[in-house]
């Protein structure tokens, strides 16, 4: 890892642009002696105005967990110029799992469940290394390849932290995207680990029907709805041909409560996660 902030990044040649989010553009770009295709996470400093450290947060946590999980997006290389920061990822080509739901409309409940449990397991091994997330959505989660059997990918590391030991529930600054937040979030009582855990249940709602739980006319409602864990399994059409045991999990994952919600190592001992890719083929 390069890692100097003088460096200049004139190694790499960036090329289209691969998505966009909060504070970054994301572009192809090509290491220029060895050829290799990368994606390039470009932040514009300006539009940071003194949330920096947001930044260094996120070069910190992607140094910790990098090498270590393969379902994780890595960090090749990182440099800062006088206007823009640069972070250098492995290059997922298959594009974000949330462009796979809106292509497909849904996804089977065993391909669904193979795949939460491969992210789960990521999840796993991030709270393992005290650190959450808190940004999980279909959004930041990426397929290595464009094969249908593509490996998944948690990205975005942007707004998690790592935590100190003593602080590990208290961190209550609002953050992430409505749809996906735990209700502790807006009841300012905390958010550690659990968040990651209720937006993997919101996760696994949207893959198996095809939209999301708490989803209404306005942030309000939906914040109010989130508050009260107010959603069903609706309309009926739509959850026909889903398990209930599929149900029971995603039930569990959105309990209100953090301190009885499910941790990722209970949520991969769920029946639905644990027997992933057995009982479906008895009804299939
Ligand atoms: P933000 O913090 O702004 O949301 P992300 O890291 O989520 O930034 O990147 C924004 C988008 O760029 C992602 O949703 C994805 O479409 C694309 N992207 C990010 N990282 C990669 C990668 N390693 N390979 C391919 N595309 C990526
Ligand atoms: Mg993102």
């Amino acid at each position: 890892m390069t890692g100097s902030t003088t460096t200049v990044p004139c190694q790499y040649r960036t090329g289209k642009t691969l998505g966009s989010g909060t504070y970054a553009i994301v572009k192809e770009a090509v290491h220029i002696k060895s050829g290799e295709y990368y994606a390039c996470k470009v932040i514009n400093k300006k539009l940071m105005q003194g949330r920096e450290y947001m930044i260094r947060n996120e070069i910190n946590v992607l140094k910790r967990v990098s090498k270590g999980h393969p379902n994780i997006v890595t960090l090749k290389d990182y440099f800062e110029t006088a206007h823009n920061l640069y972070l250098v990822f492995d290059l997922c080509t298959g594009g974000e799992l949330f462009d796979r739901i809106c292509a497909k409309g849904n996804y089977y409940e065993a391909d669904a469940a193979a795949l939460v449990r491969t992210v789960m397991q990521a999840v796993r091994y991030l709270h393992d290394c005290g650190i959450v997330h808190r940004d999980l959505k279909p959004e930041n989660l990426l397929f290595r390849t464009p094969a249908e059997e593509a490996d998944i990918m948690i990205a975005d590391f942007g707004l998690s932290r790592i935590l100190e030991e003593e602080k590990l529930q208290l961190l209550t600054e609002i953050c992430g995207t409505p749809g996906y937040m735990a209700p502790e979030i807006f009841k300012k009582t905390g958010h550690g680990k659990p968040v990651d855990v209720w937006a993997m249940g919101v996760v696994t709602y949207f893959l198996l029907c095809g939209y999301t739980p708490f989803d209404r006319e306005n942030q309000d409602q939906e914040m109010q709805a989130i508050i009260a864990g107010d959603y069903k399994f609706e309309p009926v059409e739509y959850w026909a041909n889903v398990s209930q045991t599929a149900k029971d999990f995603v039930t569990e994952c959105l309990t209100i409560d953090p301190q009885n919600r499910p941790t990722a190592e209970q949520c991969l001992q769920h029946r639905w996660l644990r027997d992933s890719g057995k009982h479906w083929v008895e009804s299939a």
